[in-house]
């Protein structure tokens, strides 16, 4: 509009002529971005034709992971299993051809050794929450604390001092409206702070399910032991608590320790000279119980198989892409926070666009974002995956949400986005459990989710204009607020603000 206001003020001759060019060449570049945007969107729909066709006739993500898991098994930070896996992943990328590295870290690791779990002299299915103490052997009254939220332990405050926590990872059935669950390591926390010994927490799947997963808000060990036992065992126990007090004894060793390790990076030069990328990842390790064919089995491998694809087609958007596999996501975002801090370090956050980010990823009938400024784009873009499938419905949401490796990139206000689709109950129900193994993995819709993201992947990397640019820290402040994380982060020590 600065055009206008200017032309109001009775400028001289000279100043016309000026004016008419200047007006032209707004009017030839219009219409120029709009011959180059209809060209390049004619060029996108040919290459969304050619991913669609080269992902369903040589597609490797179902052959890759299948092979990850009879060979490899489950692929947890910090073990030989977790180290052949990254091998594994960077053979793959350099067969394909991508240019490869390494992106060492080092961190705590944390792995299980033994457990034992007696209440009222009967043994207990159980399984140690990661970051749990190296040795710790604890016996005492257990306290019933319902869901474990912080509404919980204001009604009683004492009550958990001195003695053995049981409280749901989610949400008990019956519970009052509008209660907003807290992740397993936040609930740990409260526990600790409200001085319990010990922390047994009742898993929400149906029967005998164990699962595990980090205990702790920061990747740092905690100072008491904490456990899941399955649901049926839980809700049997709530029952007894609710006529007679019980006693448990929980013993149990576990590995703690610095170990390195490494995130796998394989990069795709843009053909501008911007200095612009795009980051397309998602975490290779898994926890220990089964083979993490979903968590995260399904979205690695998808990142793989996109890179795959890219290749195979040669294609060549006009920003670089760096396809990334996270390593201690499951210990607490430790690839992606220590590949942050290397983005940071290099001074290239502004020029990191966007973060797309696959864990637990399938079969996706749209696309999400942190921020809804390029949701035009994404929608288009949808439209035209809509156009080669139907069953892609396009839909788009935004908002900001926590505990995956996208975090890290949105705690330095880079934007982040993936795909939104679903998973069979029976796959939910084996999260970080025992029984997440290959048979949950469904190939077409695996299929899906690395044809739909690579077309967002393309577009994003090609598109002359992104809306979207890196937030201020005021700008994130106010939007983490406005999405009521600060608390969470606050608890995990990620808010990085005095008030
Ligand atoms: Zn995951």
């Amino acid at each position: 509009m600065r055009l206008l206001f200017m032309a109001g003020t009775g400028l001289t001759g000279n100043s016309c002529i000026y004016m008419v060019r200047l007006i032209i060449s707004f009017f030839a570049g219009l219409l120029l971005s709009s011959v180059t945007n209809a060209q390049s969107r004619q060029d996108w729909a040919d290459i969304f034709n050619r991913i669609n066709d080269e992902v369903q006739q040589h597609s490797a993500a179902y052959k890759n992971l299948q092979a990850a898991s009879e060979n490899i098994g489950h692929r947890l930070t910090g073990s030989s299993e977790g180290s052949r896996a990254e091998d594994y992943v960077y053979e793959l990328l350099k067969s394909y051809g991508l240019d490869v590295r390494y992106g060492p870290f080092e961190a705590e690791s944390w792995s299980r050794g033994t457990l034992s779990v007696v209440i009222n002299g009967k043994k207990y299915k159980a399984v140690a929450l990661a970051h749990s103490p190296v040795k710790a052997a604890v016996s005492g009254k257990i306290v019933d604390m319902g869901n474990g939220l912080e509404e919980d332990y204001l009604k009683n405050p004492g009550l958990a001092k001195g003695n053995i926590v049981l409280a749901s990872l989610g949400i008990l059935p019956g519970s009052a409206g509008g209660l907003r669950n807290l992740h397993r390591s936040e609930k740990a926390a409260l526990a600790i702070r409200y001085g319990a010994k010990g922390i047994i927490l009742i898993n929400s799947v149906p029967g005998d399910v164990l699962l595990t997963g980090t205990a702790s808000v920061n990747g740092r060990l905690i100072s008491v032991p904490a456990i899941c036992i399955g649901n049926k065992d839980g809700m049997q126990l709530k029952k007894v608590l609710d006529k007679a007090s019980a006693t448990a004894t929980i013993d149990m060793t576990n590995f703690s320790g610095k170990i390195s390790a490494r995130n796998v990076i394989g990069t795709m030069k843009g053909r501008g000279a911007s200095g612009e990328k795009i980051v397309i990842g998602g975490h290779l390790d898994s926890w220990d119980l089964a083979t993490g064919a979903i968590d995260n089995g399904i979205g690695s491998f998808a990142v793989i198989d996109i890179a795959r694809a890219f290749k195979a087609l040669n294609l060549q958007p006009e920003r670089t892409v760096e396809f990334v596999l996270f390593m201690g996501e499951e210990q607490g975002l430790l690839g992606s926070k220590a590949y942050v801090k290397n983005v940071l370090n290099k001074g290239s956050a502004d020029h990191t666009r966007y973060m797309l980010n696959l864990d637990m990823s399938n079969n996706p009938k749209g696309y999400l974002a942190t921020t809804a400024e390029d949701e035009a784009l994404f929608k288009e873009i949808g439209s035209m995956a809509k156009a080669i499938d139907s069953s892609f419905t396009n839909t788009f949401s935004s908002g900001f949400g926590l505990h995956s490796d996208h975090q890290p990139f949105m705690l330095r206000g880079i934007p982040t986005g993936s795909v939104s689709g679903s998973l069979s109950r029976e796959a939910l129900n084996c999260y970080h459990a025992d029984c997440d193994v290959l048979g949950l993995v469904n190939e077409a819709e695996l299929k899906n989710t690395v044809r739909f993201t690579a077309m967002l992947l393309y577009g994003l990397a090609d598109t002359p204009v992104l809306n979207a640019r890196r937030l201020s820290d005021n700008e994130l402040k106010a939007a983490l607020l406005q999405s009521g994380l600060k608390e969470a982060l606050q608890i995990s020590g990620d808010w990085r603000w005095d008030d």
